[in-house]
């Protein structure tokens, strides 16, 4: 369906999950305990609940995020039955790759298409500042060595070689600003797009340096060649994507600050604890598990989402940060 300023609503992103197993600086820094308590998680039939209502308003494609969605002990079951939902045409993952190789092959035996993941260094050293990890448990051959740049790259190999598309999502903050030309090489050695994401300044983002995607985009070109725009569509959401020459993937670019994209988006999101969000920037108040509690039928269940899809705003504020009345981490809404 359309919402008030024309947009078709097709897209929605549902976060399994407030926990993970990292603790990202951006998202989920080390120190605070985002996560909530259990109960106020959306278990599984309620999740599934709200994909049939989503698809009966429209929604078309489904993508799982967090937190981290691999370590929810029933995913590979939500996946193959939000795939089966009438009308849901893609169920994707967002994920930190960590347990990528070992649930690869089980993922694309449930139906799961496109799977996004995380990976913003090549670095040990790097990587565990980042995501909060013990250095000394990021290094190769430790026995905790899946907390390892390396071994999320097999991670993905093994995705690739079970029939998933693979997409990289980064990040550059400080600590790996200079990384962007190595994290592109990926895209030109394997057949995956590498997407950077503007750092956002929601939640434990809001005090960190991010680098603007126009900037970064001259420099690609200076030193990879002449980016050529990619018309056709290649994702549900709001990404713009350039090949480049000799490159096997293309690299794309989600740009919300410095290229607002609010008029195109096509996006409402769920929360871990069933809070539905038309916008990332705002805070919301339509608790869908509390409606499902309280007994609702399917057709509330179903007008509710239709009314949040109507009443969406029409664009984020990142650039008026004292409007943004989302205050929780990225790992609870579902980034
Ligand atoms: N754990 C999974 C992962 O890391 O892919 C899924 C959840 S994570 C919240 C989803 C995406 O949000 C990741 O690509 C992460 O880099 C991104 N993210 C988290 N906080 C962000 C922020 N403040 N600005 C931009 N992207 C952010
Ligand atoms: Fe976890 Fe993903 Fe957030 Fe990192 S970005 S802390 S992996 S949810």
């Amino acid at each position: 369906m359309k919402d008030s300023f024309g947009r078709e609503i097709d897209y929605l992103r549902i976060s399994v999950t407030d926990r993970c197993n990292l603790r990202c600086i951006y998202c989920m820094p080390g120190a605070c305990d985002a996560a909530g308590s259990q109960e106020d998680i959306l278990g599984s039939d309620e999740i599934v609940l709200i994909a049939e209502a989503a698809a009966e308003t429209g929604i078309r494609h489904i993508r799982l995020t967090g937190g981290e969605p691999l370590i929810r002990e029933d995913i590979i079951d939500l996946v193959s039955r939000i795939r089966k939902i009438s009308g849901i045409d893609s169920v994707g993952i967002t994920t930190n790759g960590i347990l990528l190789e070992e649930y690869s092959e089980r993922l694309a035996s449930a139906g799961a298409g496109n799977i996004n993941v995380s990976l913003d260094t090549l670095d040990e050293e790097r990587f565990a500042r980042i995501t909060g990890i013990d250095e000394n448990a990021c290094k190769a051959g430790s026995i905790y060595d899946r907390y390892n740049p390396r071994k999320i790259l097999d991670g993905i190999d093994t995705a690739l070689r079970n029939g998933l598309t693979v997409r990289i999502n980064c990040v550059l903050t400080d600590i790996n600003r200079d990384e962007w030309a190595d994290l592109c090489d990926l895209a030109r050695d394997r057949e995956i797009d590498v997407r950077f994401i503007e750092l956002m300044p929601i939640g434990a983002g809001a005090g960190l340096e991010g680098i603007s995607n126009r900037e970064l985009a001259a420099r690609i070109q200076e030193r990879f060649g002449k980016m050529e725009l990619q018309d056709g569509k290649r994702g549900n959401g709001p990404a713009v994507y350039y090949s480049l020459p000799g490159f096997r993937g293309c690299i794309g670019f989600i740009s919300a600050v410095c290229d607002k994209f609010c008029s195109h988006c096509n996006r409402i999101r769920l929360t871990a604890a069933g809070i539905l969000k038309p916008c990332l920037c705002y805070a919301s108040t339509i608790d869908l598990k509390k409606i499902i509690n309280s007994g609702a039928d399917r057709e509330e269940l179903v007008n509710t989402i239709r009314k949040a899809i109507l009443d969406k705003p029409a664009a984020h504020c990142f650039e008026t940060p004292e409007m943004i009345s989302e205050s929780e981490y990225m790992s609870r809404i579902g980034g």
